[in-house]
């Protein structure tokens, strides 16, 4: 059993698909460990994606990810940090595979729905970085 972290980002949120998104991973074999509907702040964002600060998109992701309350998760299955991907689709809607998470429910490359763990040892970090582990059932 593998856990990963997922985030329904702003633009999903705003559209009242919540639940329409988990449905996708418990219809598929994954589980809803740990969930909580928060708002970013400017740190927890620019902490969250620090990876990425040197990327030309980076601002313009951090006033998308605190532009609204998201959804973070703990979803727990065997394979789940691929299977959350494949779930997802591509960053970029446009190329996301039909019936993906993305394919239906993303705007563009930078409102893009959802944020999955990459792999088992972001997912630690990104797990950790979010829940405590009395929250993760
Ligand atoms: N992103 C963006 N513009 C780009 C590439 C990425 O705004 O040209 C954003 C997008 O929200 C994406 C996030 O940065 O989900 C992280 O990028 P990554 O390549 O890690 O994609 P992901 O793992 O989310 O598919």
């Amino acid at each position: 059993m593998e856990k990963t972290l997922s985030i329904i980002k702003p633009d999903a949120v705003k559209k009242n698909v919540i639940g329409k998104i988990i449905d996708r991973f418990e219809s598929n074999g994954l589980r809803v460990a740990a969930i909580k509907k928060i708002q970013l702040s400017r740190a927890d964002a620019e902490a969250f994606y620090a990876v990425h600060k040197e990327r030309p998109f980076f601002g313009e992701l951090v006033e998308f990810m605190i532009s609204g309350p998201v959804v973070v998760s703990v979803l727990e299955g065997e394979n789940a940090v691929a299977k959350n991907r494949e779930l997802m689709g591509a960053t970029d809607p446009k190329e996301a595979a039909p019936g993906t998470i993305r394919a239906d429910f993303a705007e563009s490359i930078d409102a893009n729905a959802v944020h999955g763990s990459d792999s088992l040892e972001n997912a630690e970090k990104e797990i950790a970085f979010f829940f405590a582990q009395r929250e993760i059932l």
